[in-house]
């Protein structure tokens, strides 16, 4: 899907498209839902991931030298609770030096708006890349709040990746923190009233994990 917006990037590749599919149906399993959660930010990760910065390096083969390269920069991985905890094991298979900051924010169920109730996030280096996990952009509300408490701590880099958003959310977020990167499997309908994703997948926590 073409946003037009440059700054929100909606993949098109067919493994996301068809693993999104299986993890909106409603029959799927928690076991398998977590499973394609994994595969499906792993594929994203791919793609949010294509412009970070390289230096050179050498490793020696057991031929000769062989010219490489690494990572320029620090990763830090954000997880906001609980649902994008299932988000965090893939991004680190993929950057196993990365450093995980758990973000605890729930939805007030009457205002919707989040609430905090653990942030133990430490002041952060201007040169790290933080990489905000949240499966779903609904109202964009904690995505806007895990963003003013990183730049609050000194981030300078910051990116989301989510598997679905609502177009509410995707606004909410390119308008409050418009340096911010938003890289999605798919941008759904709408909202209901109760600030869920229509179709979405229903409450990626529960689906998750199989409970309340
Ligand atoms: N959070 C969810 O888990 N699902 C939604 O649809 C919206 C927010």
């Amino acid at each position: 899907m073409d946003t037009g917006d440059p700054m929100v990037h909606v993949s098109r590749h067919p493994l996301v498209r068809t693993k999104l599919t299986r993890l909106r149906d409603e029959r799927t399993p928690p076991k398998k839902f977590s499973e394609l959660v994994r595969e499906l930010t792993t594929l994203l990760a791919y793609e949010a991931t294509q412009d970070l910065d390289l230096e050179p390096t050498v490793v020696k083969t057991p031929m000769s030298m062989a010219p490489g390269c690494s990572l320029k920069d620090r990763i830090g991985l954000v997880p906001i609770l609980r649902a994008g905890l299932g988000m965090v094991e893939p991004m680190r298979e993929l950057m196993p030096q990365a450093t995980v900051y758990h973000i605890g924010i729930y939805r007030n169920e009457e205002t919707h708006k989040p609430v905090e109730y653990y942030n133990k996030l430490p002041e952060l280096e201007q040169d790290e890349i933080l990489l905000i996990l949240d499966p779903m952009l609904a109202t964009g509300g904690s995505a806007v709040d895990t963003c003013d408490m990183l730049k609050r701590r000194g981030a300078k880099r910051i990116k989301f990746i989510g598997l679905i958003a609502a177009p509410e959310g995707v606004a909410n977020l390119r308008k409050n923190h418009p340096d911010v990167p938003i890289h999605l499997g798919a941008i759904d309908e709408c909202l209901n009233e109760h600030k869920y994703i229509i179709p979405g997948l229903g409450d990626a926590g529960r689906r998750q994990y199989g409970t309340g």
